[in-house]
């Protein structure tokens, strides 16, 4: 991105490439059906995210715009689709996102607050 910009503006580029990338995966669930989460973040990685990183959900799952990238300020956090024959030559495990939730929550690895948190870049609501 072009160094003069300010971070807000990185921002709104994030936000709005986000929000496209996010109705071009929906629109392709039928085909795309594997979202894995990738971590951008250099230095100071987020470690909210990287709990998310490497991570697979169903592309199609109701509850993936609670953990789809920018998640904070400064997230430059990608999601990325594939097919189901690509995913199963992974040999990979799909999380159900409200169950993975959970399940941080449960082992204290992530508090409410910090899921409402994230819960506020929705790609449907940009
Ligand atoms: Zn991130």
């Amino acid at each position: 991105m072009d160094k003069n910009l300010t971070e807000e503006d990185r921002q709104i580029i994030r936000v709005a490439n986000s929000k496209e990338r996010y109705a071009r995966q929906q629109d392709a669930k039928d085909y795309l059906k594997f979202s894995i989460y990738h971590q951008q973040e250099r230095q100071n990685k987020n470690r909210l995210h990287s709990l998310f990183d490497g991570k697979v959900f169903r592309t199609d799952d109701p509850y993936i715009y609670a953990v789809y990238p920018p998640n904070c300020m400064g997230c430059n956090c990608v999601i990325t689709t594939i097919s189901e024959r690509k995913f199963k030559n992974m040999n990979g495990v799909v999380l159900d996102v409200k169950e993975y939730l959970l399940s941080l929550l449960k082992s204290g690895d992530i508090t409410i607050e910090e899921i409402k948190e994230m819960e506020k870049f929705d790609p449907r609501k940009y």
